[in-house]
Parts: C-alpha cells; sequence; structure tokens
C-alpha cells in the first residue's frame, strides 16, 4: 500500500507494509542512496533493543551509517534530546548531502524531523514510525520538541524524503501504546471518512489492516495538502484535542495517555456540537461504543471544570475571552465554532453531570 502526499512543499510517498525495515532502498526515491553521502539512524532504547540490528544492517547495505540511541519517552523530545541529537549529526560527519532517519514514534519522529529541519539549516530525513500514533505524526511535516513551559513550542515545518511504515514493527506495541495510536484513528474516522469507523466496528481496536492504516493516513494526507502549515482547515485534525490537552496537563503529564484524552475530548467535542444546535453523533452512544475498546471515560467524569477551562485557555489555539473549538457539524462534517468562556464552563459542567 502506498499513499502519496503532495504537500506545497515537497512530496514523496508513503510506504506501508510488512518487512519494509529489511529492504528500505526498495521504498525509497529511485536514486535517492546516490544522492546521499551518509546516514545517521536516531531511535530510542525500547526500538534499538528490538529493530536496531536490522535496520542498521539494511542501510548500511549502500551507505555508511552512524547511529544514536536516546532513551525512551517523551523527555527526549527536549533541549537535551536536541542536543544530544544533533551533536551526533556533527560527530558522524554529516553534511547537506547527508539524511537523518528516524526509526520510532512520534518522540523519535518529532525530535530527529526537528535535527534534520535545523542542521546546518535543514537537510533531508526519512520517517521510519514504529508506533500506531506514528501513522499520525510521521505525516504531515510538523517536526519539534518540547519547551519546559509548553508541549510542542520549538518546532518547524519540514517534510520527509519519505515515510516507511513496516506493519510488522506493531506486533511488539504495547496495549496502552496501540489504544494510543487508535484514538487517531478514530478520530480521522470521526472527522472525514466512516468507512474507517465501520472497518474498526467490525474489526474490534486491536488489528489493523494496511488498508485500514492507509484509509486512516489518506485523511491526515488530504488535509496536509490542503494546508500544509495550518491556516485553516489542518486544525481540523485538533478534534478533541482541545480538552484533551486541557485534561493531559491538569492530570500532570504522563499520568493519562494521549489517546484517552483525545477520546474524551471527542466525546465532549460531540455534545458541544449537540448543544449548539448542530446534527453531528450523540455522544453517550458514541461513549458507550468507546469503552467497549478499554478506554476510560474517567478523565471526563472526575474534572474539574474551572481548572479544565483555564488548561484550554493556555493551550497556543486560543484567543482572549473565548475559545475556538472544532465540533461536528454532522458525521465527518468539521467546523470551528467560537465559544465565550463562560458557555464553555457550563458545557462541561452539564456534560459532567449527564455522565453521572
Ligand atoms: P513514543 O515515540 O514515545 O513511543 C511510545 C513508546 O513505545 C516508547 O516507549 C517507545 O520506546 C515504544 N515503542 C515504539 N515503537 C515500539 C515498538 N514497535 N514495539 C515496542 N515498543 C515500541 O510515543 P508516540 O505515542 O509514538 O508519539 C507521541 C509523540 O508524538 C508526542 O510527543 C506527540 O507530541 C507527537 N505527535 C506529533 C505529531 C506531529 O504531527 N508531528 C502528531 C501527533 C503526535
Ligand atoms: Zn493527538
Amino acid at each position: 500500500q502506498t499513499v502519496d502526499v503532495t504537500a506545497p512543499s515537497r512530496s514523496y510517498t508513503i510506504t506501508i507494509g510488512s518487512r519494509l525495515r529489511k529492504k528500505p532502498y526498495a521504498y525509497l526515491p529511485t536514486d535517492w542512496a546516490r544522492g546521499s553521502n551518509r546516514l545517521l539512524i536516531l531511535t530510542d532504547e525500547r526500538v534499538a533493543s528490538l529493530y536496531l540490528d536490522e535496520v542498521y544492517a539494511a542501510y548500511a547495505e549502500q551507505l555508511p551509517v552512524d547511529t544514536y540511541v536516546l532513551p525512551a519517552g517523551e523527555g527526549s523530545k527536549s533541549f537535551s534530546g536536541y542536543e544530544q541529537a544533533t551533536s551526533a549529526c556533527l560527530r558522524a560527519g554529516l553534511d547537506r548531502d547527508s539524511a537523518i532517519v528516524a526509526l520510532g514514534g512520534g518522540v523519535m519522529g518529532d525530535l530527529a524531523g526537528f535535527a534534520a529541519a535545523t542542521y546546518m539549516r535543514g537537510i533531508s530525513f526519512i520517517q521510519m514510525p514504529t508506533t500506531l500514533l506514528a501513522h499520525d505524526s510521521s505525516v504531515g511535516g510538523k517536526t519539534g520538541i518540547n519547551h519546559p513551559d509548553g508541549k510542542n513550542m520549538i518546532g518547524a515545518f519540514h517534510q520527509p524524503d519519505a515515510v516507511l511504515y513496516d506493519v510488522d514493527m506493531l506486533d511488539s506495541l504495547p496495549a496502552e501504546e496501540w489504544l494510543c495510536g487508535f484514538g487517531e484513528v478514530i478520530k480521522h474516522g470521526y472527522i472525514a471518512d466512516s468507512r474507517v469507523l465501520e472497518e474498526v466496528r467490525q474489526t474490534g481496536p486491536f488489528t489493523i489492516s494496511d488498508q485500514l492504516l492507509a484509509a486512516s493516513i489518506e485523511v491526515k494526507k488530504d488535509i496536509v495538502n490542503e494546508d500544509e502549515r495550518e491556516h485553516g482547515i489542518r486544525a481540523h485534525l485538533n478534534f478533541g484535542h482541545t480538552l484533551a490537552h486541557a485534561l493531559e496537563k491538569t492530570a500532570g503529564y504522563g499520568v493519562l495517555t494521549h489517546g484517552e484524552a483525545v477520546v474524551n475530548g471527542m466525546v465532549f467535542a460531540m455534545y458541544v456540537g449537540r448543544q449548539l444546535g448542530y446534527a453531528g453523533p450523540e455522544p453517550l452512544e458514541e461513549l458507550q461504543w468507546l469503552r467497549t475498546f478499554g478506554y476510560s471515560f474517567k478523565p471526563l467524569r472526575q474534572m474539574d471544570p474551572t481548572r479544565i477551562l483555564q488548561g484550554m485557555k493556555k493551550d497556543k489555539k486560543t484567543r482572549s475571552g473565548t475559545i475556538r473549538y472544532v465540533i461536528l457539524a454532522e458525521a465527518q462534517q468539521p467546523i470551528i465554532v467560537t465559544i465565550s468562556d463562560e458557555e464553555l464552563l457550563s458545557l462541561l459542567e452539564s456534560f459532567k453531570k449527564e455522565m453521572e
């Protein structure tokens, strides 16, 4: 399966399939290796222990390869992780004809992508996603690191030369990480493609066909092709995320998984849409369905609406006195509405009551 991205700044192909990690050059643009002089693979400790030897051997068949391994987890998407990654680039002797390979989940993709965006003012990179969430994060060119005062606050748009998605690597993913990425698959279904939801309804949460992955990636791709730099419809991808970010922040990062937070956020966004008079999906029905996957709705049931509102207002997508909110005008029809702080607070309070 392949999906072609034609973003204004660059076109590239996403290849989805089995065993791609063993022969990456077969899926890179023709002559790609000839245009490159050396590679640096950036990955995390957990992924390295599972896949780095194979990936290294495969790339080393045609080019000199160095590797650098960071600790697993969000902590590597930091100034320190960035310093380590770029120091590794220098030590490996990368120049403007070299490339970085991001092997891992969204953390490695964002970090390695940002290193590639900024090292010598920008070099090539290849995404090799190893998590389900990374079917989303590896596409679209957003790269970056966290600032101690805010997630994803430092970054750049930088599209990869290719995305090689070897789905065999998903077999080792822990269930919790799986559900994390599945939240974004479901989101793509809600905002754009009912067939994604239908297939999910049939197969359940813990298997994903290459076709379903491709369909979910297509949703993101279509939006990125149209609005690479998020001046307009790319914001639809934030469906469920305004509340999710506030829930994650008030719980303390790492307490709640991102997928759980997003699923809670999407159900609330459906409620907001309904309360504003739109004909989107019925939130409590969707909640019952999503619960069968193992998602908990405790975050919504236990939230403190006042604190959550404060958390939302700190989100970078807000304007003073009002919040821009992505809702569904009807199924697969996301729109952005502006809601006043008071209105949102009362919606948070009334939905919390409905969940009791
Ligand atoms: P992650 O990269 O930290 O991976 C999660 C965990 O799974 C890690 O411990 C990792 O070592 C482990 N892991 C990875 N692949 C594995 C495998 N195949 N088998 C076993 N274990 C494996 O987290 P993530 O959920 O993939 O990504 C989250 C990050 O993505 C966040 O920082 C978020 O901000 C970012 N993100 C970016 C975008 C974007 O557009 N750039 C979009 C969404 C999310
Ligand atoms: Zn998300």
